[in-house]
């Protein structure tokens, strides 16, 4: 299969939110929090890489990511080199992070370009009555708040979502929570254990929260993760 560029934004400093339209497809067919591979030669080998969905299934072929630029990266790099009307390989969207059924009061973990998969969610489940969704959002500076507005909009729209953004290097004039997610889990958590967790994010975040969790006596169904390193 392959998916052409439409179109690109920064939305942080090293981040973009990218648009492709999934080629030969009337409709990309996927379940919030699944991602594509998309494959690219770099210096003459193939190289594929995973990104998670960012937007929600919609009636047709138009998928969204959000990028990180590694810049030692082999592969990120490439992609923040095409251009609109650019064509990439990709495959059919796979993956088991998505929400449970049925869903319940639930905590959404990410840090970084971890929230792609949230978004998806979030923007395709939330609804009037929905179970409460807390979205813990970590990101070191204000500017790196991915997606902040749409949060914040949704959290008007739907008072059973509760946007957490967390800043570990805040500025001065910064407001909010402070220091890292693991900080405000207890809080978001309540005492309960009858929600579900969901982390997204590099490994040494998952791996933490993870172990937090188990001592908060959540079973590991609870919690489901997708670490991209
Ligand atoms: C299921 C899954 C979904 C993913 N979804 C996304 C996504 O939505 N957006 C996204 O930007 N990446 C995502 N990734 C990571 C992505 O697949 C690549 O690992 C990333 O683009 C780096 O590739 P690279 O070839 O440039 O770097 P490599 O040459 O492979 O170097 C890897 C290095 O990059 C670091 N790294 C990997 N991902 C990130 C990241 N997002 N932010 C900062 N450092 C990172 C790793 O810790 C490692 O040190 C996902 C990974 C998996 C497994």
């Amino acid at each position: 299969m392959q998916a052409r560029l439409i179109e690109t934004v920064e939305i942080a400093p090293g981040v973009r939110h990218f648009v492709f339209a999934a080629l030969e497809l009337p409709r990309l067919s996927f379940t919030p929090g699944q991602f594509v591979s998309l494959s690219g030669a770099v210096d003459g080998k193939t190289i594929t890489r995973a990104y998670s969905i960012a937007s929600p299934p919609s009636a047709g072929n138009r998928f969204e990511l959000c990028l990180n630029r590694v810049d030692s990266g082999a592969f990120s790099p490439h992609l923040f080199d095409l251009a609109p009307g650019d064509v990439v390989e990709m495959g059919a969207p796979l993956g088991t992070f998505t929400l449970r059924e049925p869903l319940r009061d639930s905590l959404l973990v990410a840090t970084g370009t971890g929230v792609a998969p949230f978004r998806s969610m979030l923007k395709a489940g939330l609804r009037a009555g929905s179970p409460a969704m807390t979205l813990l959002l970590g990101a070191r500076h204000e500017s790196h708040l991915l997606y902040r507005e749409e949060f914040e909009a949704l959290s008007r729209q739907y008072p059973r979502f509760r946007f957490w953004p967390t800043l570990s290097q805040p500025g001065p004039e910064w407001r909010g929570r402070t220091a890292r997610v693991q900080a405000h889990l207890a809080e978001a958590i309540d005492g309960r254990t009858d929600i579900d967790v969901y982390l997204c994010g590099l490994q040494a975040m998952v791996d933490e929260v993870r172990q937090i969790l188990k001592g908060m006596g959540f079973d590991r169904k609870q919690i489901r993760y997708e670490k991209y390193d």
